[in-house]
Formats: C-alpha cells, structure tokens, sequence
C-alpha cells in the first residue's frame, strides 16, 4: 500500500479543486471544498477515498437520516469501484460494512420513540413523530461522516 504522503499529495495534483487538510477525524466540507483526513487513524487512506468520493459526487448535505445512509454507501462505492483500483488502494468490505454499521446504529437509535420505542418518522428536519403514541422528538444534526461527536442519547 502507498505511503500516506505520496498518496495525499498524488490526490492533491489530480483534484485541484479540493484542498486536503490533516484533521482529527474524517469528513468532507462542501462549502470549504476541503477534505479532512486523519493521516494517524486505520485505514487512513481507504477513508480518505471516501470522503474524496462525497467530494467527486457532489454530496453537500441531507434532508432526512435515511438519506445519510444512502450518500455513505454511495461514496464507498465510489471509492472502492472507480478511486480504489486508481490509487491501488485496497478497501476492505469489513471495514465499509463496519462503517455503515455506525450510520444503521445511529438511524435506529434516533428513530426510535422514547416512550414506546416504536420506530418513528421523519418528515424533514430534525424532527420525528411517533405513529403508535403521537410523540415527537427533536434530533440534532450531524454532518456526513462525523457521526462519532454526536451523543445518541438525544431523547
Ligand atoms: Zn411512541
Ligand atoms: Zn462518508
């Protein structure tokens, strides 16, 4: 597997309109057009493909957290279909299933009614409503790929 360096500053010539900045934790900024990655974490690099694939497709942000689950799975594939073989990077399924994993565990627990734990819905924005027993609840906003700041003790 290529060295983190060379592999960032290879992705930095290939796409001049992303800037690439060490972080603490991985994600893709649509308004700074900017890709944080942990050069220290696992799998530094296949993560850093991922967030490059939100970058390349255009994902700016979501309406309901269903449709988070949906920009995840597209930005692995895109990664391990198109940017992977590329970079001769080699992604893992383990490691995307794993992942998705947060983004299922995450939808579950919000959607989940606090006081009958039936699964709720969700209009749009942070809001979901119980269908069984008319609760509503307020959920905060996460942004792609940072799931892990976010409490999910919401209720
Ligand atoms: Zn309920
Ligand atoms: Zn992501």
């Amino acid at each position: 597997m290529p060295s983190i360096r060379s592999t960032i500053s290879q992705l930095q010539r290939d796409f001049p309109l992303y800037h690439f900045e060490p972080a603490d934790e991985f994600w893709w900024s649509a308004t700074k057009k900017t890709i944080y990655y942990d050069p220290k974490a696992t799998d530094s690099l296949a993560f850093t493909l991922h967030e490059l694939s939100h970058a390349v497709l255009d994902h700016e942000g979501y309406q309901r957290d269903i449709e988070l689950l949906k920009l995840e799975r597209d930005a692995w594939n895109y990664a391990k279909t198109t940017l992977s073989p590329l970079y001769g990077i080699g992604i893992k399924d383990d490691t995307i299933q794993d992942n998705l994993d947060t983004y299922r565990r995450w939808l579950h627990a919000r959607s989940t009614c606090p006081e009958c734990e039936t699964t709720g819905i969700q209009s749009r924005g942070p809001v979901y409503r119980c269908l069984a027993c008319g609760h509503r609840w307020q959920v905060n906003e996460a942004r792609l790929c940072s799931l892990r700041r976010y409490s999910l003790q919401t209720k």
